[in-house]
């Protein structure tokens, strides 16, 4: 459907204006390591990769997985776009749940998800995965609430949950977990921090 040609211009697919300029080569979208700082003429991704997803279903092979976790297993993690939580720990798909949030902090609405993965879909072990270089080491929780509040004229009621310290994030919700009542697994619960310059997961 896309010529394997040299790559086009990125005028071409109109995916200009971000770092990593996608492109189409041989029915995949592939990206340029290009640094392009993000201005007003960025144009969103959807549509193209739209066009991935057409060659995903045609090499679909997941069929009949079950709906509960086959390793009784959830995993609560940053939503860093360097980590491949299924990758990094050679899980299939079926094997865990994956929970995601800004700091893969445990929030109220991870407890909510935690709460359906165990008691309606039988996982038992908690595995907790904070990283280097987290965007929420780089603000101040009033600083950032500052900011917004500056911004929009309401300051959030929620907590950004900003930290210094990934290991010690690790340990605060490893803490959150053990003290929520809602929480029923708490026998296997274990917190890592990823080196996103290693791959390395550091046990806390
Ligand atoms: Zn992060």
């Amino acid at each position: 459907m896309f010529a394997p040609e040299s790559p086009a211009p990125s005028s071409a697919t109109g995916l200009t204006g971000k770092a990593g300029v996608l492109i189409y080569e041989e029915g995949y979208l592939l990206r340029q390591n290009v640094a392009v700082p993000l201005s007003d003429d960025f144009s969103p991704s959807a549509t193209e990769l739209l066009l991935n997803n057409a060659t995903f279903v045609s090499e679909f092979g997941d069929v009949g997985l079950a709906l509960a976790p086959l390793l009784h297993l959830a995993i609560v993690a940053c939503m860093d776009s360097r980590m491949d939580i299924f990758q990094m720990l050679g899980l299939r798909h079926g094997d865990a749940h994956i929970i995601r949030n800004a700091g893969g902090v445990v929030t109220d609405d991870v407890v909510r998800s935690l709460v359906v993965s165990q008691r309606l879909l039988n996982t038992q072990e908690i595995i907790l995965i904070h990283h280097t270089d987290c965007g929420l080491q780089k603000i101040s929780e009033e600083g950032f609430k500052d900011e917004i509040e500056q911004d929009c004229g309401t300051r959030p009621h929620w907590i950004v949950e900003a930290f210094n310290d990934p290991f010690d994030a690790v340990r605060e919700s490893m803490k959150r977990l053990r003290n929520n009542s809602f929480v029923k697994y708490k026998k296997n619960i274990r917190g890592f921090v990823y080196d996103v310059e290693t791959g390395k997961l550091l046990e806390v």
